[in-house]
């Protein structure tokens, strides 16, 4: 694992507050992160520990995801809403390995992205970042600079990949995708992972971990059942196998590895705007 920052922040980073995107580097083994970011994880680590697997199955999702959308679709435009901080592959280098002309436009809006992650997310004239709220749809889609990038007329991918459970049930989430997909030209594909309540054996072990989240530092993270994932696909047909455990779509190989039971409390899946 990486050596964590130490010392002196820079003033624009408040190392009191947790931040979504340190943590999750964090639990990715990354470096760009703080004590506070890092006792949200140990704090959850404590009655999940495999906790880091959550943070590198949603990862590995959204790997699977672009790559799929890049292969088998004749997309060529990217959204993907909360970047998180660059890490080793990310959604632009692996969709840009497959289609040299994709465009990615990555938005976010913590400080600590948008200071130091936007200059390294925004390598080539065909990768940008807008500094913006992902809780409003029109706000990101509205942005100038977003609409000059991409074609809005065009099919596009829309990545929500490990952020809407950052979302409170007063946001909305659903009504928030609603208005995504209803600005979406038909043909476009909408990724979604997020955490997950199974309603099984594991439900307990999804509500523990959600309320040591959710009173940690960083202060969000609920794990939202299937019928609660499957709203945040409205209006769209799911690509098979649908809303299933990150771990479970459509894998690079067979599982011959002891899965952990954490595994099976993040979900991902496709959907595609067939008719508008
Ligand atoms: N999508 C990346 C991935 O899956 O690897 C990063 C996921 S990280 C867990 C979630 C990201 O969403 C963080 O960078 C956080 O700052 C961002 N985020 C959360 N809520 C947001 C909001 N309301 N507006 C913009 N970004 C947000």
């Amino acid at each position: 694992m990486a050596q964590p920052t130490e010392g002196r922040a820079p003033a624009y980073i408040d190392t009191t507050k947790a931040s979504i995107a340190r943590v999750y580097d964090y639990a990715l083994g990354g470096k760009d992160n703080y004590e506070v970011d890092r006792e949200t994880i140990e704090r959850v680590r404590k009655v999940a520990p495999e906790v880091n697997q959550l943070a590198v199955d949603n990862r590995a999702f959204l790997i699977r995801a672009a790559r799929f959308i890049a292969t088998q679709t004749s997309i060529t435009q990217y959204l993907d809403c909360g970047s998180g901080l660059p890490t080793a592959e990310n959604t632009h280098q692996i969709v840009q390995r497959l289609q040299p002309e994709a465009r990615v436009a990555y938005v976010d809006n913590d400080p600590t992205v948008i200071a130091h992650g936007r200059a390294l997310l925004e390598d080539d004239d065909q990768t940008m970042f807008s500094p913006a709220d992902i809780r409003d749809p029109a706000a990101v889609l509205g942005d100038p600079a977003i609409q000059e990038f991409l074609d809005l007329e065009q099919p596009i991918a829309l990545f929500q990949i490990g952020t809407i459970h950052h979302f409170a049930d007063a946001d909305d989430p659903r009504r928030i995708m609603a208005e995504f997909v209803e600005r979406l030209p038909v043909g476009s594909f909408v990724a979604v992972a997020h955490f997950f309540d199974p309603e099984n054996a594991d439900t307990e072990l999804a509500r523990r971990m959600e309320q040591v989240f959710v009173h940690s530092p960083m202060g969000s993270g609920r794990f939202r059942t299937r019928a609660e994932l499957e709203g945040l696909f409205p209006g769209l047909d799911m690509i098979e196998p649908g809303v299933v455990p990150c771990f479970q779509w459509w894998p690079d190989g067979p599982q011959i590895s002891q899965e952990d039971p954490v595994q099976r409390c993040i979900a991902g899946g496709v959907g595609v705007k067939r008719e508008g």
